[in-house]
C-alpha cells in the first residue's frame, strides 16, 4: 500500500471553510513553518487509515492464542472509564488534595491486587513486566544490603523461565545461575538444593511455569531458598490461571510483578502503554520505589516516600490509565468473577488441548493450566513441516499463530493460550483449523513451506526486521 506521503497533492484538501478574511493572530508558540504533511482529501485520508487497519490482526479480529501473552478480549467499559475527563485531564504535579480520586484509584487497585497476590504493599510505577522484574530484584538487593549481607550475588532461574528473567537479573547486577527442569516440566528440586548457598540472593520463578504446568513442589522450592537465606521472586506476568484461586504470597514468594496489560485488561501487543506493578511482603515495603499512596487517619490520601526507598523507577505514578482499566476490570468481575475468569481460562486451555491431541503431540501430556505446549518434532521428522510452517499456515486461515519456539526446552514448540474470553464454538473452530493443517502437512507439505500467501507480506527476514528495522519513511 502507498504511504500517506505518497498520496494527495496540491488542490487535494480537507478544509470545508473558506479562506480567512480577517487578520490571523498567531500565538507565540506556534511553529514558524508548516509541518511537511501531505495535502490529502478527506476520502483519501479515510481510505488510507481504513487500509492501514486491515494490514494488522488483533484481538478484535479473531482468536489470538499467543501463549504466555494472554491476548484476551478487553471489555470496552474499561476503555470508557479510562477516557473519563476526571482521569485524563489531571496534571501529575497537582497537589495531593486536588487529586484524591486518582490517588484513590491507585490505592484501591493496590489493595485489590495485594489481596489477589497475597502481598502487603505494591508500587504501580513500573511500565511493563520486565521493568517490574528489574524493580523487584532491586528490592531484593536493597534488602540484603540493609542487613549487611553483601555476599548474595546470585539469582537462580530455571531453564523454562521467560527470557526477561535472566536479562533482568543481569541488569540488576546479579549473576544468573540456571537450573534444569525435570522431565515433568517442573523445577528439579535436587538441582535447586545443590544450587543454593550463602551467595544466593534469590530465585525467580513463574508458577504455573512457561509450559503451563503448576509446580507441585512449590512450597518445598520456596522453603529451600528461604532456608539458604534467599528471597523468592514470582514472575506474575501470566496470573490468568490462578487469580483469586491461589496466592503467590501463600506459595512462599516475597516479591511479585503483574502484567496489567496481560491479565488485567489493557489491550497490548502494539507497544504500550503497559503496567508492571510490583508487590512485596511487609519486610520489603520500606524499599519500594517512592512515592507510594498512604492513607491518613481521616481517610485523606497522600504520596509518601518509603523510608529506605530504592528511588524512582518511572516518572510520576506510572501508566496511570492502565491502573484505571485494571480497577474497573476488578470491580466489574468482583470476588466471584475473578476466580471464575481463571477457572474458565484453565478449562478452555484443557478443552482445546484435548481437541488437538489427535493431530499433535503435547510436550507434557498432563492437565494443563491456562496454556499448553505442543511438540511438533515428530511431525517435522515425518513430513518436513515445522512449527514455523504450521504457524505461517494459520495466518492464511485467519487466526493468529501461537507462540513459536518457546519455551526453549521444547524444540519444535507451539505454545497455545486460548484465554477465557473465547467461546466453546470458537475453540472448536480453532481445533478444526489445526486439524486441516495437520492433514495438509501429510498431503501437501510444500504448500505449508510457502505459506502464508494471503497476507500483505509473506515470510519476513525476521532477523533483519529485528536488527535493522526501517521505521522512517524517506
Ligand atoms: C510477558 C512476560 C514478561 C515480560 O513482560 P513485558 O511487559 O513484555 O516486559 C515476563 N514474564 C513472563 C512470564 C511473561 O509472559
Amino acid at each position: 500500500m502507498k504511504l500517506i506521503f505518497e498520496q494527495g497533492g496540491a488542490g487535494h484538501c480537507l478544509s470545508l471553510l473558506p479562506e480567512c478574511d480577517v487578520p490571523v493572530v498567531r500565538p507565540s508558540k506556534v511553529r514558524a513553518e508548516k509541518a511537511p504533511l501531505p495535502q490529502v482529501s478527506e476520502t483519501e485520508l479515510v481510505r488510507h487509515y481504513r487500509t492501514l487497519s486491515k494490514q494488522v490482526y488483533g484481538v478484535n479480529d479473531g482468536v489470538y492464542p499467543l501463549g504466555s501473552c494472554t491476548m484476551k478480549y478487553n471489555p470496552k467499559i474499561n476503555e470508557d472509564m479510562a477516557a473519563l475527563p476526571g482521569f485524563t485531564d489531571v496534571h501529575p504535579l497537582q497537589p495531593d488534595h486536588t487529586v484524591q480520586g486518582c490517588l484513590g484509584v491507585l490505592k484501591e487497585a493496590e489493595t485489590a491486587l495485594c489481596s489477589i497476590t497475597g502481598m502487603d504493599r505494591m508500587t504501580m510505577q513500573p511500565a511493563a513486566g520486565a521493568h517490574g522484574e528489574f524493580t523487584g530484584l532491586l528490592l531484593i538487593k536493597a534488602y540484603h544490603r540493609s542487613r549487611g549481607d553483601a555476599a548474595r550475588t546470585k539469582i537462580i532461574v530455571p531453564d523454562s523461565a521467560h527470557g526477561t528473567n535472566p536479562a533482568s537479573a543481569a541488569m540488576a547486577g546479579f549473576t544468573v545461575v540456571n537450573i534444569p527442569s525435570g522431565p515433568d516440566g517442573c523445577v528439579d528440586v535436587e538441582a535447586l538444593r545443590k544450587a543454593v548457598g550463602p551467595d544466593t540472593a534469590g530465585l525467580m520463578l513463574t508458577n504455573p511455569n512457561t509450559v503451563g504446568i503448576f509446580d507441585k513442589n512449590i512450597l518445598e522450592i520456596t522453603e529451600i531458598v528461604h532456608a539458604a537465606g534467599g528471597q523468592c521472586y514470582y514472575d506474575g506476568a501470566n496470573l490468568n490461571a490462578v487469580m483469586g484461586v491461589v496466592r503467590p504470597g501463600d506459595m512462599g514468594f516475597d516479591v511479585i510483578h503483574l502484567n496489567l496489560h496481560k491479565t488485567f485488561s489493557t489491550p497490548h501487543g502494539g507497544g504500550g502503554p503497559g503496567s508492571g506493578p510490583v508487590g512485596c511482603k511487609a519486610h520489603l515495603a520500606q524499599f519500594l520505589p517512592g512515592p507510594v499512596v498512604e492513607a491518613a487517619g481521616d481517610g485523606s490520601l497522600s504520596l509518601v516516600q518509603p523510608e529506605q526507598s530504592i528511588g524512582r523507577v518511572r516518572t510520576f505514578q506510572g501508566n496511570f490509565l492502565v491502573a484505571v482499566r485494571a480497577l474497573c476490570y476488578l470491580k466489574t468481575l468482583g470476588r466471584e468473577g475473578i476466580p471464575d475468569a481463571s477457572k474458565h481460562a484453565v478449562l478452555n486451555a484443557n478443552y482445546l488441548m484435548h481437541l488437538m491431541k489427535a493431530d499433535y503431540d503435547m510436550a507434557y501430556d498432563v492437565t494443563c493450566m491456562h496454556e499448553f505446549v505442543m511438540d511438533l518434532g515428530h511431525m517435522k521428522h515425518e513430513t518436513g513441516v515445522s512449527a514455523m510452517d504450521i504457524a505461517k499456515g494459520l495466518l492464511d486461515l485467519g487466526i493468529h499463530p501461537p507462540t513459536m519456539y518457546f519455551p526453549l526446552i521444547v524444540h519444535e514448540a507451539l505454545m497455545v493460550e486460548p484465554t477465557e474470553t473465547e467461546s466453546k464454538e470458537t475453540l472448536e473452530e480453532v481445533a478444526a483449523i489445526f486439524h486441516q493443517l495437520a492433514v495438509t502437512a501429510h498431503t501437501d507439505p510444500e504448500a505449508l513451506h510457502n505459506a502464508p500467501s494471503k497476507t500483505p507480506v509473506s515470510r519476513l527476514d525476521e532477523v533483519a526486521a529485528a536488527r535493522h528495522p526501517i521505521l522512517r519513511w524517506s
